[in-house]
């Protein structure tokens, strides 16, 4: 079986548009491969840590945890292993031997580098090292798919790079991800199946030129998970909208109403043409605004229930699983670099 990996990121608390964006996306994707494919998802916790920590780490990775169950990641199914990059200390072994192949020029190019450290002397060595260790998340576990963003992609030919030079100069050990091209068509394969909203960004609900962030401080300018949904529903009603006086899916002239299009689409689970096509013409905003507030408050009312239902237990009988599973298979991996290496 391909192995198909993805980090999950921690975050303590979380948006609708992360949701939308980020977490029911990748429960569909693993819902959809688990048959056939082994899933790796992990929580890239030596990775947080490049930036300061928002509140407690283990407790934000049980929160998010929670909230991934919830958005449908089936915590019990064989084929889906979870674990924390942290607790397989394969990863920061293999990281180190990486370093000792890749150079400070194809390094200092890398683009995520230049923007996080913005050329800061104060800016951390993490920041500059983090795609190589991202190459050990991946080689350790010969994964094929890794569904990133573009932004990522200069890292997965890195992660090719470093797997091909480690291979002439030591002999055959690691097997390289699937080409920069061939993740792409895999993703665009997810896309056309609704099981990557790719490219989808909810916005912000005062401010639709931008999108939604959870670091935005006017509250009324995105909705929490936490938020309840009477919250939620009232937060829609106060969404701006814009002078034109007729609804229709214009993102460039009509951010906000083509907003609101958008979530009515994916807190009901229809297509964005239907939805498009049902309320295209209408005139009335507070009208329309009131039938996405109210799918908005029983998406959350139904989500809200479903993370109630998610015990503590269930989530560290999975890290326990998979991470048992995850130790297996990357010490194998590293034992073999290290013989070819000559340190065993
Ligand atoms: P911050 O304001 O701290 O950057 P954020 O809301 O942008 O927070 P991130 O932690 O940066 O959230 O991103 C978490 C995930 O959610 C990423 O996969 C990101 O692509 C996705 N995401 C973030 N904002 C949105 C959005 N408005 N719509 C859809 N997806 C989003
Ligand atoms: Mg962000």
């Amino acid at each position: 079986m391909e192995t198909i990996l993805t980090g999950i990121r921690v975050n303590g608390e979380l948006t609708l548009g992360n949701l939308l964006g980020a977490l029911l996306p990748m429960a569909r994707l693993s819902e959809q491969y688990k048959a056939t494919h082994q899933i790796n998802v992990f929580v890239p916790d030596l990775h947080t840590i490049i930036a300061d920590v928002d509140g407690n780490l283990a407790d934000n990775t049980m929160k998010s945890l929670r909230y991934y169950a919830a958005a449908g990641l089936d915590l019990g199914h064989e084929n889906i292993r979870i674990y924390r990059q942290s607790y397989v200390s394969a990863h920061s072994e293999l990281c180190w031997i990486l370093d000792c192949i890749a150079t400070m020029g194809e390094m200092g190019r890398m683009t995520q580098f230049k923007e996080k450290s913005e050329g800061r002397d104060s800016a951390n060595v993490g920041i500059f090292n983090y795609p190589v260790l991202m190459a050990a998340d991946i080689l350790l576990y010969s994964a094929k798919y890794v569904p990133v963003g573009e932004d990522q992609f200069q890292h997965l030919e890195l992660t090719r790079n470093l797997g091909e030079r480690f291979n002439n100069k030591y002999g055959e050990v690691f097997r390289l991800p699937a080409t920069t091209a061939e993740q792409a068509a895999f993703m665009k394969g997810l896309a056309a199946e609704g099981g990557k909203a790719d490219g989808i960004r909810i916005r912000d609900l005062l401010n639709p030129e931008k999108k939604m962030s959870k670091s935005s401080p006017a509250e009324n300018s995105k909705i929490m998970m936490s938020d309840s949904p009477e919250a939620a529903a009232k937060k829609i009603m106060s969404a701006a909208t814009d002078s034109v006086g007729k609804v229709q899916f214009d993102m460039f002239n009509q951010p906000g109403i083509s907003n609101l299009l958008q979530i009515l689409a994916l807190t009901t689970g229809d297509t964005l043409e239907s939805v498009v096509a049902r309320y295209s013409g209408e005139t009335n905003y507070g009208d329309f605004k009131r039938k996405v507030a109210e799918a908005v408050e029983l998406f959350m009312t139904d989500f809200q229930a479903r993370e109630a239902e998610v015990s503590d237990a269930d989530i560290l009988a999975a890290f326990l699983r998979g991470e048992k599973y995850a130790n297996q298979v990357a010490n194998a991996k590293l034992l073999e670099a290290q013989k070819a290496i000559g340190l065993r």
